[in-house]
């Protein structure tokens, strides 16, 4: 490259507007189709399973928490997932739906990715017994 179109293009280049955009502070709404974080909603699943059988990246787990009152809580495991939309194409109950608002989801700590969603007692329990079977202080 000769000196003199470089200087063209550096000259050029001061005038033009930046191709980049300063994010975080400059943003801009996602598009609409955005497959971002899964949410899951209790009161439509069933129970069916086939979220868990056809996830390609075993992703979702769908705990029986009450079988006489169909009652279901979901591990979710964030950081497996491929952000694929099978499951949402797969759940018949439309339970659920990729959430265009929350992208950013990036943590300093791997506990963060495994995301239990349902009755808050329900997940207030599951979330006690994975923390005693990582320490091995469950009933045995
Ligand atoms: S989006 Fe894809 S990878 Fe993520 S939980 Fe659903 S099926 Fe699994
Ligand atoms: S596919 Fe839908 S209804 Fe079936 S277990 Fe998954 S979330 Fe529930």
């Amino acid at each position: 490259m000769k000196i003199g179109s470089m200087v063209g293009d550096v000259f050029r280049s001061l005038f033009q507007r930046s191709a980049t955009r300063q994010y975080p502070f400059d943003r801009k709404d996602a598009p609409d189709r955005l497959r971002g974080k899964l949410h899951w909603d209790p009161e439509k699943c069933t129970g069916c399973l086939l979220c868990v059988k056809d996830c390609p990246a075993q992703a979702i787990e769908i705990i029986m928490v009450d079988k006489a009152n169909k009652r279901f809580a979901m591990r979710y495991h964030l950081d497996r997932c491929a952000f694929c939309s099978q499951c949402v194409v797969s759940c018949r109950a439309g339970a659920l739906e990729m959430s265009k608002e929350e992208w950013e989801l990036a943590a300093a700590h791997k506990g963060k990715f495994m995301i239990y969603s349902g009755d808050e007692a329900d997940v207030k329990r599951l979330v006690e017994l994975a923390q005693a079977h990582a320490t091995g202080t469950e009933d045995k």
